[in-house]
């Protein structure tokens, strides 16, 4: 048990629960905690806190919950998720005919608004292919359509986009009105610059919200100039300033103020989250990625700047092709001197690069220019900077190694292995089950001192933190199974150092006070059931099939932006 002093002023006693600490697992667990000044200024047992209930301006009973600091998401697309919460989701359909009746009832309810439909995956569909084109026409009486497949690296349109866009000027087009490739992001490039900047702002704010009512107190935004817009990329970087002292200075604490919650940044209110954002853009010079990462805000010239695309669309560059489809390897999108360059340069200017990549041949093309920049600018310069690689799905021991040695940080989505992994999935389908069984192999990576971060890639998947914990747990190939400690640590503190900052995401005295506290279930009577459902590393139960923990509340930098309701 640890003590501390209460600051006066405002300071919220939360006590009767579980705390999850900076030990994790030190028994016996913590049960109470105080946050005055928007920091964690005590932790420790309900006996102890009992001295302290007078000297505080409010008692919160826990009633049993576990408090754990908040997730981080470090891969999301803020505004697209926003816009996916905002518009019609096809995660869920079943048929082709159900994504045509949601789509027709979305253009009703958006009145002439541009309609967003991401997420369709016909793979389990009776019709067994997407909708065309002029189906989307048909449903939406001529409207503006952009229905992205699941991966996000291909869509159908509508007439009215393919007009507006040009699409059908460009390799990828199809006439059934699927584009990929350029078609695909002329398409996406119209579509996004026909959102007005209140639609945006407002589905940027949906999207915290959700990634808060998650309890998500970071994300880390993945923009680019083929992604979403400059505009865009400002505004989702506003909203989590509300949080301020999240992006601006590396690394260290102590260099937030103590009101940065009280904030009121930017024109619309902030739903909670923080944000620290990456940029997508290519640079060659120095000079380039110094001005480039400053005009934008952004902490990395990083995220989805594309050396592949993905195993669904047949676009992730392979060493050997796809099993269906055996003319097929993926294409780099880059080359090594490409990534050569743009690693050199960041790492001069003391800023993180980084790059999706998700085949086997992409890694080795992103691995051989990492390792060219190391040898035109010294090791140290480039394990300084702190760079990152995002998915990075199908990389072998000697590539983790090698990564090691340069300090790439691996920014990971399990939600990914989970719905495509194992032996019946989609990527034993496209790749046969031995290629397949060998991806995301999280736990030679974390053997090998790889430092990891989780993320949904939502709109991709949705925020699901401890579902991102608990296929961790679970990975359809048993020798890549972390255990629950180090996928939680992953998925808090993780998320944290893959943005080069080493001293957050854990609950401890003097750390800002973001935290959210969970409902476990598992033998109680309607209460929180306590400690009997916890186990030795404070965490609860994550075997497949249990309920996972419900949020009641999420609090970041000592603000309530998060209440289950009908919970006080
Ligand atoms: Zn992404």
């Amino acid at each position: 048990m640890t003590t501390g002093s209460i600051p006066s002023g405002t300071s919220t006693l939360y006590r009767g629960g579980f705390v999850h600490g900076p030990a994790g697992a030190a028994g016996p667990f913590a049960t109470a905690l105080v946050v005055g000044d928007n920091q964690i200024a005590w932790i420790g047992s309900d006996e102890a806190a009992a001295g302290h209930a007078d000297g505080v301006d409010a008692v919160v009973e826990l009633d049993g919950a576990l408090v754990t600091p908040t997730f981080v998401d470090a891969h999301v697309h803020t505004s697209a998720t926003g816009m996916g919460l905002r518009s019609v989701e096809l995660t869920d359909a079943r048929s082709l005919s159900q994504v045509l009746d949601k789509i027709e009832a979305a253009a009703r309810r958006r009145a002439g608004r541009p309609v967003y439909a991401p997420n369709w995956d016909e793979g389990d569909w009776p019709e067994q292919r997407p909708p065309t084109g002029q189906e989307l026409d048909r449903a939406t009486y001529g409207g503006v359509v952009y229905c992205p497949r699941v991966d996000g690296h291909s869509a159908v349109i509508s007439s009215a986009l393919a007009a507006a866009s040009g699409a059908r000027e460009h390799p990828g087009w199809h006439d059934s009105g699927l584009v990929t490739r350029e078609a695909h992001h002329a398409a996406r490039d119209a579509f996004y610059s026909g959102i007005s900047a209140a639609d945006r702002r407002a589905d940027v704010d949906a999207a915290l919200r959700s990634a808060a009512a998650a309890g998500i107190g970071l994300v880390h935004e993945n923009g680019g100039p083929t992604l979403s817009s400059e505009a865009d990329f400002a505004d989702v970087l506003a909203a989590g300033q509300g949080g301020h002292g999240s992006h601006g200075s590396h690394g260290s604490h102590g260099s937030h103020g103590s009101h940065g919650s009280h904030g009121s940044h930017g024109s619309h209110g902030s739903p909670g989250p923080q944000v620290i954002g990456y940029w997508a853009e290519l640079v060659g010079d120095e000079v380039s990625a110094r001005a480039l990462a400053s005009r934008m805000g952004a902490r990395g010239l990083a995220g989805d700047l594309n050396i592949d695309g993905s195993i669904g669309s047949r676009t992730a560059s392979l060493r050997e092709p796809y099993v269906d489809g055996p003319d097929q390897r993926g294409h780099p999108y880059l080359s090594v001197e490409q990534v050569r360059d743009h690693v050199a340069a960041c790492s001069l200017a003391g800023i993180q690069a980084g790059f999706h990549v998700i085949g086997d041949a992409g890694a080795d093309t992103v691995i051989a220019g990492f390792q060219a920049a190391a040898t035109q600018v010294g090791v140290a310069k480039v394990v300084a900077a702190r760079h990152r690689l995002e998915h990075l799905e199908m990389v072998d021991v000697d590539g983790i190694k090698a990564l090691v040695e340069l300090g790439v940080t691996a920014s990971v989505q399990p939600a990914f292995h989970a719905l495509w992994g194992g032996p019946d999935g989609m990527y034993s389908g496209r790749l046969g089950r031995e290629r397949a069984a060998g991806m995301n192999p999280f736990a030679t990576m974390h053997a090998a001192g790889m430092s990891l971060a989780l993320g949904s890639d939502t709109p991709v998947t949705p925020f699901a933190p401890w579902e991102a914990v608990r296929d961790c747990v679970n990975h359809h190939n048993p020798a890549q199974r972390l255990s629950a400690d180090s996928a939680f640590r992953a998925h808090t503190r993780g998320g944290w150092r893959a943005a080069g900052i080493d001293d957050r995401g854990y609950l401890d005295i003097g750390q800002p006070a973001s935290f959210a506290t969970w409902y476990v279930g598992g033998g109680g009577d309607g209460a929180a059931s306590g400690s009997q459902s916890l186990g030795s590393d404070c965490l609860p139960d994550l075997s497949p099939g249990t309920t996972l923990p419900t949020n009641l509340r999420t609090v970041i930098r000592g603000r309530t932006v998060f209440e289950l309701e009908g919970v006080s």
